[in-house]
């Protein structure tokens, strides 16, 4: 009982409530005599018609008479806490991304109360004394339960025959009590001991480091830069050794599913047990666990994709984002925000260290490091004495492939030695399906999505053509539809299904794989097919960006990349540095085991300052030149960037509304523009995709000084703009991936 109401008498508490919804204030609620919430417990409170499951956000007393106009708390649920640290990180993620506060609390709390009280299995016991007023529907409860301890309220309400409601009520008056039922354990003890291996010197170096930073207990960011096989996994497991040892918690994240997989093994090998995964394929009910297990300190690791930052941590003492120049860590859909960024805002609020892990770090991440915001730690070479792959450009121009082959002669030769010596082969081609376009040799007709200004891609093992952005599925019909003709469709240029193709007919007796992301089976089976290389029980690889990243394939000595131009040529700015981090991951695959490897670069442009760096080896060069180009167009990391997206399904009124935002916020900028500083706001303009899903979408793009404040320029220009009406969406990213 809060002191305080006693106190007073007719003072009231008052907690304003965080709700997972689409909205950024938190409700103010009564707390009723009896019920006690402290911040960041869990409440049930009315939300219109409806009842939902909020965090306490604030909780103040209210002189007499005071909020007594104000619903009340339903009840409390029994949750632990939401942490202050992550209660602040979620207002942090918001005021950063402009996302409604309860947007981003969804995040944080959808594995608990999305899987509800029923399914985390919040069990029921009775506990207090019998209810002042009983009913049939109560008095049948009561019995049930004492048959049935442990039920859910799904379940007690089922086999009772009454409403949850029932349920609930006595649950307000405590008679019944919600308790978390202990759950199976979510795996074995982690020994910081159990497999350490003998580093090298310049490993030492470096893991000597990151555990004097762990011990320090203090924020700070710390690349760890390293060439592919350098072996920077092995030295921040120090790292997370020291954490273990000083019983902190620790998150590892990953970009992508597959790589978590082969991590966990990788964490089993060298900790004698797994630490707990964390993305959206773990279902639901263990995700629920992983969630309590992570706030009452009992779950050690975690290693998780970008929404594992969102995790209660009880007790967090180190944060290491893997490969974490990845464009996989943009989130795009719902909360736009960048994992990378976030684990770092999360490592200041939690004051713990933050590593960054990459054989190619991101341009801002290099420059912040430069610049002395964050750590540096480099590994030069390979662990053993193991070279690098030699890299080699096959110009197209002068050795093209035969007529309907993507395999250019010099790459077909090479492919047959390696194999002809019993070694692995991997080869690259970042297109799902058969042939990005399919074509009318007799009108010109050509396939395009009807809700997206994308072509259609062939799909033929499935015989459909399917749009990359929406899911729109079309069978692959026999004739043309504009000019009738039939058999005059042909598919332009290559898919990996494509290559496959070509792979198995000319190297007919070879083991051939094609591992891409959309293959049926879903993570499960790019699990199995990834461990099938690494035992070499496959010659040959076909594979898309998947198989681009992380992974330690020993047999493996040949990358072929079959188009090196794909993601050079659509005008982004950032083209350059992701191709140039894709291929030099790509190709770094090759060579890690005990033989020495290459990597093959087909290109029509062997002059692209991407390809000369990747042949010379001289990335410092490029990046240099990758970075002057930014620093000169005051892009991030030099100035500050956000896109805002108007789209519609009506093109014109889209395209209206984005044109009155941004005279809007052309007529804001002076307000918030000091006179040395720069604000600028371009467009609208068509943006990239300017069809998606049906909708039409307009961008602005806002640059400006490092020292302006973005967001609330962009607070102020959407204030001042027109409010959108029908079914006109506003969505900002701050700080686009491609612009
Ligand atoms: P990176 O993460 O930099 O690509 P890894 O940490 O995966 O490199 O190391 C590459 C390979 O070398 C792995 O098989 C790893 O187990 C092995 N390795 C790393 N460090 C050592 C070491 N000091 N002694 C022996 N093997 C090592
Ligand atoms: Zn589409």
């Amino acid at each position: 009982m809060p002191e305080e109401v006693e106190v007073g008498g007719e003072s009231s508490v008052v907690v304003d409530v965080l709700v997972p919804v689409a909205v950024d204030v938190a409700y103010s609620y009564r707390l009723p005599p009896g019920l006690d919430a402290a911040e960041g417990d869990f409440v049930h409170v009315p939300l219109g018609t409806r009842e939902t499951v909020g965090v306490v956000w604030s909780r103040e007393v209210l002189g007499p008479g005071r909020g007594s106009n104000l619903k009340s708390v339903i009840g409390t649920v029994d949750l632990p806490p939401l942490p202050p640290r992550l209660r602040r990180f979620i207002d942090w993620v918001a005021r950063w991304t402009l996302t409604p506060r309860g947007m981003v609390l969804r995040m944080a709390v959808r594995a608990p109360s999305h899987a509800g009280p029923e399914r985390v299995r919040i069990g029921l016991r009775r506990a207090g004394p019998p209810p002042a007023r009983l009913t049939p529907a109560r008095i049948r409860v009561l019995d049930t339960l004492a048959t049935l301890p442990d039920a859910s309220k799904a379940e007690l309400a089922r086999a009772a025959g009454c409403s949850t409601g029932v349920i609930d009520g006595l649950i307000d008056e405590g008679t019944i009590t919600p308790v978390v039922l202990s759950a199976e354990p979510l795996g074995g003890t982690l020994d910081p001991d159990f497999a350490a291996v003998r580093l090298e010197p310049s490993q030492k170096m470096a893991a000597g480091e990151l555990v004097a930073a762990v011990t320090r207990r203090r924020f700070g960011t710390i690349l760890l830069e390293g060439v592919t096989g350098a072996g920077k996994t092995e030295v921040y497991f120090e790292a997370v050794a020291a954490a273990l040892r000083a019983s902190r918690q620790v998150l590892i994240t990953m970009p992508e599913i597959a790589l978590t997989a082969q991590a966990l093994d990788r964490f089993a090998a060298r900790f004698g047990a797994r630490p707990a995964e964390w993305h959206s394929a773990v279902p639901s009910r263990r995700r629920a666990r992983v969630w309590l297990g992570v706030a009452s300190g009992d779950v050690q690791i975690v290693i998780g994709a970008r929404s594992s930052l969102f995790l209660p941590f009880a007790n967090l003492g180190l944060i290491v984002v893997d490969e974490e120049h990845d464009p996989a860590y943009k989130q795009e859909d719902g909360v736009v925000y960048h994992a990378r960024d976030m684990a770092v805002v999360r490592g200041r609020l939690e004051d713990v260290p933050v590593v960054l892990a990459s054989a190619t770090p991101a341009l801002e991440t290099r420059v912040n490091a430069e610049e002395g915001r964050y750590g540096h730690l480099v590994l030069a070479a390979r662990v053993g004495g193991r070279s690098l792959p030699a890299l080699a450009a096959i110009n197209l121009r002068k050795t093209p492939p035969p007529r309907g082959s993507w395999i250019s002669p010099p790459l077909a030769e090479a492919i047959g030695e390696t194999i002809g010596r019993g070694e692995q082969v991997l080869l690259f081609l970042n297109r799902r399906g058969y042939a990005p376009l399919t074509l009318c040799r007799t009108c010109g007709h050509r396939f395009q999505c009807p809700n997206c200004s994308t072509w259609l891609v062939e799909h033929r093992f499935r015989n459909a053509l399917m749009c990359h952005h929406c899911g729109h599925v079309e069978r692959r019909p026999t004739q043309c539809p504009a000019c009738g003709n039939a058999d005059t469709l042909v598919p332009c240029g290559p898919g990996v299904e494509r290559l496959t193709e070509e792979v198995e007919q000319r190297f007919p007796a070879a083991r051939t794989l094609l591992l891409s992301s959309d293959a049926p089976g879903g993570a499960e089976h790019i699990r199995e097919q990834l461990a099938a290389i690494a035992r070499h029980e496959v010659d040959l690889v076909i594979g898309t960006q998947l198989v681009a990243k992380g992974h330690n394939f020993p047999s493996l000595t040949l990358v072929g990349v079959v188009d090196a131009d794909v993601g050079l040529a659509n005008g982004d700015p950032r083209a350059a540095e992701r191709t140039f981090q894709m291929l030099q991951q790509v190709t770094g695959r090759a060579g890690r085991g005990d033989k020495p490897g290459r990597g093959l670069i087909q290109t029509w442009e062997p002059d692209h300052p991407v390809m000369r760096a990747l042949v010379s080896g001289d990335g410092e060069r490029f990046y240099r030149t990758e970075t002057e180009m930014r620093r000169s167009a005051g892009l991030p990391p030099f100035g500050r960037l956000a896109a805002v997206i108007v789209s519609g399904g009506d093109r014109h009124a889209a395209e209206a509304h984005a044109r009155a935002l941004a005279r809007a916020a052309v007529a804001t900028i002076g307000a918030w523009r000091p006179a040395e500083q720069r604000l600028d706001v371009l467009g609208p303009a068509e943006a990239p995709l300017a069809l998606l899903r049906g909708r039409h979408r307009f961008r602005l793009l806002v640059t400006a000084s490092r020292a302006i404040d973005l967001q609330g320029f962009l607070r102020a220009a959407l204030a001042a703009g027109p409010k959108a009406r029908g079914d006109i969406r506003v969505d900002i990213d701050v700080e686009p991936q491609s612009f």
